[in-house]
């Protein structure tokens, strides 16, 4: 037996360890599992090149947990170490002033591996680790080293014919909870899911059919249970994959979710590496949730599912696997954004997207709008967050109208210049946030000769603005925004059937109805005599002052709903039956009209509504 003093500047290396990486204990197990695939993979590479002579045999890691023993064992068939090995390599951990970089770090366990202190993570669950190890090497000696979290270590001969290296953790008090197999389950589960190197894990019984004909029977075998998928999809190359296997990737990485719409294989040697592959999921319209579903790996190894630095936000809509060596985990967060690498992969992937969609809506335009509902939130947000995207959206953003048909933005615009433009030259889009609620309007603009499109989703509101900032000879109105004949903005005006006096008698009719209701602006208009008698307008720029005011948040104290109320001068309805009405009728008729325009809008509720049947059936009676 031989003793030592591990090299480490500060007296003592395992209560920083401890105390600063105790919030992340758990990623002990996927750097020591790590290490072993490191140790695996150069054995590997020892064969390939002819420089291991015998047989590689049987190199899958194994995982044993003893709970009688209160032990966790990694094994693996690697490359094991000599004796000068152990002493070179687990006994320098090779950085100065321990505990002040522990300090600058101690939010960002992930980064352990990469400062070469992974392996002395194992002392944060365990009391003392055994590490037993024969080397690759001929005639090299097994060798044991044991410490027991002091910077005191041991030396010892062992016995071990096995090539490779056993660690084996005698796990402590604050390990405890990593002696359960289902916790060892839910790690495996999360870090080495898809590691190169096929992971043993206990046993598994499985049923098989043995025999032929009437001997056929189903047998239980025992056999070993394997944690991980090797070859995981996204390491595979595209030519070898169909629709089928993309989907049943999907499939093993979110179960139960619905089938992705599209995917996209990422696949880059150079200016950095970068693997993976990007799903388009079913958004049903409610993309909060579906967030941070994209997952970082590194060669393999699970690095976090927080990739909002790494990927710009409107692109975590995204599901599926990045991996890629190339993103620095050793830098603190924040200065990642800024990482020239991290801003290229940025691009690479936007450009990925871009060219992807645009490859769909190419080869079959049909199936692109039916997914619309979907790829449109995702491309809006996408138009409205990224300068380069934007740019390559306008070859499949659509807009979709009323009736289902959908435009490219250049082809809608084309379509409605003629009758849609208004006095200042400007193209004038006119959109309904609610098909059902806006149907009358949206039947009059019809009427007039005018397109509606849809702009219907959560996302839309920002979406026009972004749209109007960008094409200054675009501009949207909501199709209730004025009556049909306003809506657009033109010189000619129509001629009024009252006279000015008769104009104030009628202004004055409903100013008083309206008195108790707050905020209502009276107009007399000549509208068409077919258009309805009294209509209830919101215009555009208040409305969205107002929308604007409380998604901002601001306290609108009790700010009554403000619009404006427009008479139709020209209806025979207002012109003769009004004006000719004498006494209560007048202002009973006056109300009603009212009453029709407020139940247009939805606005007629409670008690109002109420009185407001009562007094049509008695009208009726
Ligand atoms: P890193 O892996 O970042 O270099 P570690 O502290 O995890 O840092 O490990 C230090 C070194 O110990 C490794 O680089 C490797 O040479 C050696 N080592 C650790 N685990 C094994 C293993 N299972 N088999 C062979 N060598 C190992």
């Amino acid at each position: 037996m031989q003793k030592g003093n591990i090299s480490v500047q500060t007296e003592n290396i395992f209560p920083i360890i401890k105390k600063f990486l105790y919030a992340d204990q758990e990623i002990f197990l996927r750097e020591l599992i790590a290490n072993a695939i490191d140790a695996t993979s150069k054995l590997k590479l020892l064969a390939n090149s002819g420089e291991l002579k015998e047989e590689i045999g049987d190199i899958n890691l194994e995982i044993i947990l003893d709970e009688g023993a209160k032990t966790l064992t990694i094994r693996d068939k690697g490359i094991g170490m000599t004796e000068e090995e152990v002493l070179k390599y687990l006994n320098q951990i090779a950085f100065s002033s321990a505990s002040e970089w522990l300090e600058k770090y101690k939010d960002d366990a992930s980064i352990i591996g990469h400062f070469g202190l992974g392996f002395y993570s194992a002392f944060m669950v365990a009391d003392k680790v055994e590490v037993n190890t024969l080397s690759w090497k001929a005639d090299a000696k097994p060798v044991q080293w044991v410490c027991t979290g002091s910077p005191e270590y041991e030396i010892n001969d062992i016995e071990k014919k096995e090539r490779g290296t056993d660690i084996v953790l005698h796990i402590g008090e604050e390990g405890k909870e990593f002696l359960s197999k289902n916790r060892i389950d839910e790690l495996l589960m999360k870090y080495c899911r898809f590691l190169p190197i096929p992971i043993k894990f206990g046993t598994q019984t499985i049923s098989e059919d043995v025999g032929e004909g009437d001997d056929k029977k189903t047998e239980k075998k025992e056999v070993d249970n394997i944690i991980n998928n090797p070859s995981p999809a996204w390491k595979k190359n595209p030519s070898e994959l169909k629709a089928e296997d993309y989907n049943a990737f999907y499939n093993e990485l979110y179960p139960y979710s619905s089938e992705p719409l599209f995917h996209i294989h990422l696949n880059i040697d150079f200016p950095f590496n970068l693997t993976g592959i990007l799903y388009f999921p079913q958004l049903n319209n409610s993309f909060e949730v579906q967030k941070n579903k994209i997952q970082l790996y590194s060669n393999q190894v699970w690095v976090t599912d927080d990739v909002k630095e790494i990927v710009p936000e409107w692109l975590t809509l995204l599901h599926g696997i990045i991996d890629s060596p190339d993103i620095p985990l050793n830098v603190s967060r924040s200065s990642l954004q800024s990482d020239s690498n991290v801003r290229k992969i940025t691009g690479y992937i936007t450009k990925k997207v871009a060219d992807k969609l645009n490859e769909l809506f190419k080869k079959d335009r049909e199936s692109f709008e039916s997914k619309w509902k979907d790829l449109g939130v995702f491309v809006k947000y996408g138009f409205m967050s990224d300068e380069k995207f934007a740019e390559k959206a306008n070859k499949f953003l659509l807009l979709q109208n009323v009736d289902n048909e959908f435009f490219l933005l250049d082809d809608y615009v084309e379509k409605i210049k003629e009758t849609q433009k208004n006095k200042h030259d400007k193209i004038i889009i006119i959109y309904s946030n609610n098909k059902d609620a806006q149907d009358f309007q949206i039947t009059s603009a019809k009427e007039e000769g005018y397109d509606v499109v849809l702009m219907d989703n959560m996302i839309d509101n920002h979406f026009i603005q972004q749209l109007e900032y960008k094409r200054q000879d675009i501009s949207f109105v909501r199709v209730d925004a004025n009556t049909v004949d306003n809506l657009i903005e033109k010189d000619e005006q129509k001629e009024s059937a009252l006279s000015e006096k008769e104009n104030e008698k009628v202004k004055g009719l409903f100013q008083k109805l309206t008195e108790s209701k707050g905020n209502v602006n009276i107009e007399i208009k000549p509208l068409s005599p077919s258009a309805p008698p009294v209509q209830i307008v919101k215009p555009e720029f208040m409305r969205r002052m107002k929308e604007m005011q409380s998604m901002n948040g601001m306290n609108l104290g009790d700010m009554p709903d403000s619009y404006n109320l427009v008479v139709n001068g020209n209806h025979p309805l207002v012109a003769k039956k009004l004006l000719s009405a004498k006494g209560k009728k007048q202002g009973e008729l006056a109300e009603y009209f009212y009453n029709l325009a407020l139940l247009h809008q939805n606005m007629l509720q409670g008690k109002d509504l109420t009185e407001f049947i009562n007094k049509s059936l008695d009208m009726v009676k």
